[in-house]
């Protein structure tokens, strides 16, 4: 009798069986959207372990996200048990990396208890390096040799290994220099960025052969999800590690390469065949997510890219429904909005759960937050560093960083006079440059400073109260539970006192934060688990079991999939992104496009799309034209919904006492002309004086295309 199949086998189609029973050789899955390709490899991870291929510490698995890994984990470990805990090398590629370089962390000269700094941090390193370097930080800003060290570190160019051209790129040829004593500096620090993560190890199997030797024995089977989105070190550290096996399975679409502006190269999958001779390519063309219109609405836009390497894709779930197209007359109509669309798909027994609201920058969840916060629809935000951004909280961190790890100067920093100590910038001033002619960290000057009477009295007393107060919590380290240690650590410092003393209308919100924070670091095994994670957590979820409805970019939602997703903000200067305009190449609108096509195969069921014609950026009001994407949607996959463009009265019911609304006239074209026409068509007069005009694209019928009517919102003082 033959072995009943693997339930991991169990419901594939037959190339997807080919990726999982393939284990020996270089695989490629070259795939579209909601393929199974992340199943598939979920599947030969499984498969590995479960045929003893290999011991779970003996694979490499790569995800984009921690989301992901943790996915993959659990999927695995309800086939093959407790062994997934092996599974020491399943991770984002920063988790991976991290864990293996403190493991040879001494090799680039940094101990294995090696702080990582964020975006933050690195910008104030970076502000410290171009002060000392006596550049001016106005003409050449931190932020912008931020990104270029960014971009180096991602390409896999340490400092001696920086073309020359590229050191001109800032301060007249002084990049590379520059870009050395960051290193240096941080080294100094015991710190790394997230780009060192990678480039250490890079140069670490360069220079040292055997360690590289020692990973390339280890790993027998390589996995890597999302590939189309890795940079070059990523790459280069993946050929690395599976140059001597050669058994490395990719997975990944062109079509939604995201991350070009992080230093992704799509040419990593053009590339893979040449690194890896006899590479088998898969593809998958069933699609098993979404239904025939909202694949339908996704291939319309794709299709206006070029350069692809052109993929099938069908499904069996024909039709369904189709793509809802609506134009709104504003941002919080368009939360409005959705937050009734959501409440009448609860009532027909969705849960919040299934319902995910995409949008292309951060400022736009501010007004969902606003209207679900109002009507009682609980929500998360999931992605970027949101929770952990919050001043609050990177203060608290700063303080367990400080104990935590004496070197850490930026944290120390942060809140040497933070609650106010009466520490005057002379006197800090003055710990600074001891700090760096005794070169010792600023905690050690401090210490040593307090025992000399370089400084007045009173900063001499406020110094040194800090300067006990962290030695007595590192006393405290082993002895209590971490996140007690955490609650006293902000009650001694006098932080929390500081929030409960302040009468603005935030603070109570933000000690709710840092009780939430301390409440976290419970679910950490101890203070340097947490402080790890904290600096690599991409996205900031939360545990508790209500549903909830996500709000998330487009670039977050890579991989994931929502019964009903909202795309909102189809606008030009939103998405695509006012950036990608001014660019003007070809190449960031097609990655804006990609981004779309990324967004719209999230649904299963059903997919809406949204664009305002006025929106408030940054505190000013804009007036907007429909997204050239809405345009590029194939006419029998979309509805257009008229209940709102239909209804100038709508528009105008929703105006406050002191705007008016006017129609000036219809049009058919497209481009931001027609605004400009409609407004020099002359602003109908007004009672009170007049204090702004605004044009406005306000679409009816088929938005972006023909009968558009356009109004004219006047604001003027009653
Ligand atoms: P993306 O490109 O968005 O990352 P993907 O190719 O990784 O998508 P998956 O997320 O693996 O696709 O799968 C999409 C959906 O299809 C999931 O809900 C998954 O459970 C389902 N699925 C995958 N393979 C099959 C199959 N053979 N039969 C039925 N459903 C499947
Ligand atoms: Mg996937």
């Amino acid at each position: 009798v033959p072995n009943p199949e693997p339930g991991y086998l169990r419901g594939l189609n037959a190339p997807q069986r080919e990726a999982v029973l393939t284990t020996e050789g270089p695989v490629l899955v070259l795939a579209g959207a909601g393929t199974g390709k992340t199943s598939a490899l979920t599947a030969r991870l499984t498969h590995l372990v479960a045929t003893r291929k290999a011991w779970p510490s003996e694979i490499l698995a790569v995800t984009f996200t921690n989301k992901a890994a943790r996915e993959m984990q659990h999927r695995v470990g309800r086939m093959i048990g407790d062994a997934v805990e092996g599974m020491q090398f399943l991770g984002t590629f920063h988790s991976v990396a991290s864990r293996m370089l403190r493991r040879h962390a001494e090799l680039v000269g940094l101990k294995s208890n090696f702080t990582i700094l964020d975006t933050d941090d690195q910008l104030r390193l970076l502000k410290q390096i171009i002060a000392a370097a006596d550049l001016d930080e106005k003409r050449l800003p931190a932020r912008v040799l931020g990104g270029l060290i960014d971009k180096w570190k991602n390409r896999g160019w340490t400092p001696e290994k920086l073309p020359e051209d590229e050191t001109f790129a800032f301060a007249d040829g002084r990049g590379r220099d520059l870009y050395a004593a960051y290193q240096a500096r941080l080294l100094a620090l015991n710190a790394a960025d997230f780009g060192d993560l990678l480039l250490h190890m890079l140069t670490i199997f360069m220079k040292h052969p055997d360690v590289l030797a020692q990973y390339q024995q280890r790993f027998k089977y390589v996995l890597v999800d999302e590939y189309q989105d890795t940079n070059v070190s990523q790459y280069l550290w993946l050929r690395l590690l599976a140059q001597e096996r050669k058994n490395i399975c990719c997975v990944g679409d062109d079509d939604q390469s995201i991350y070009s502006w992080r230093g992704a190269e799509v040419a990593n999958i053009l590339r893979f065949d040449q690194d890896f001779p006899g590479a088998k390519v898969i593809r998958l063309e069933q699609n098993y997510r979404s239904t025939g219109h909202i694949l339908g609405a996704a291939g319309g836009v794709i299709a206006k890219n070029s350069g692809r390497l052109g993929k099938e894709l069908w499904t069996e779930a024909e039709g369904g429904e189709k793509v809802s197209v609506l134009g709104v007359w504003d941002g919080p109509e368009e939360a409005r909005w959705i937050g009734d669309e959501i409440e009448k798909l609860q009532r027909q027994g969705h849960s919040l759960n299934d319902v995910a609201i995409l949008v292309r920058a951060q400022f736009q969840t501010r007004e969902f937050e606003d209207r679900f916060i109002s009507i009682g629809l609980p929500y998360k935000i999931v992605g970027g560093f949101r929770f952990y951004e919050r001043a609050e909280i990177r203060d608290a961190l700063a303080y367990f960083r400080v104990v935590a790890q004496p070197a850490d100067d930026l944290a120390f920093e942060r809140i040497v006079n933070t609650p106010k100590r009466g520490l005057g910038d002379k006197s800090l001033q003055r710990l600074h440059s001891y700090a760096r002619a005794q070169n010792i960290a600023l905690t050690s000057a401090a210490a040593a400073l307090t025992e000399t009477d370089e400084l007045p009295a009173a900063a001499r007393r406020a110094l040194s109260g800090v300067v006990q107060d962290i030695a007595r919590w590192r006393g405290q380290l082993d002895d209590l539970p971490h996140a007690e240690l955490a609650r006293l650590i902000l009650e001694e410092s006098g932080y929390i006192a500081m929030w409960q003393a302040d009468r603005s209308a935030e603070a109570a919100g933000r000690l709710e934060n840092l009780q939430e924070l301390t409440r976290a670091m419970e679910e950490y095994e101890n203070l340097a688990a947490f402080l790890d994670h904290v600096a690599l957590v991409m996205e900031n979820e939360q545990s508790d079991a209500t549903a909830k409805v996500t709000i998330m970019t487009l670039h977050a939602a890579k991989g994931l999939e929502f019964d009903n997703v909202f795309l909102v903000g189809w606008e030009e200067g939103v998405f695509p992104s006012q950036r990608s305009l001014d660019e003007g190449g070809n190449a960031s609108l097609e990655e804006e496009r990609r981004l779309a096509y990324v967004g719209i195969t999230r649904a299963k069921r059903k997919a809406y799309i949204l664009h305002a014609a006025n929106r408030r950026i940054y505190g000013q009001w804009t007036s907007s034209i429909p997204s050239r994407f809405v345009g590029e949607l194939p006419d029998e996959h979309i509805d257009v919904d008229t209940t709102m463009s239909g209804g100038a009265s709508l528009w105008r019911a929703a105006l406050s006492d002191r705007e008016s609304f006017f129609d000036v006239g219809r049009g058919t074209g497209r481009g931001p002309g027609w605004s400009r026409a409609a407004a020099q068509g002359g602003i109908p007069k007004t009672r009170g004086p007049l204090l702004e005009a605004k044009a406005s694209a306000v679409s009816v019928g088929n938005p972006g295309r023909k009968d558009v009517s356009v109004g004219l919102r006047v604001f003027h003082s009653k």
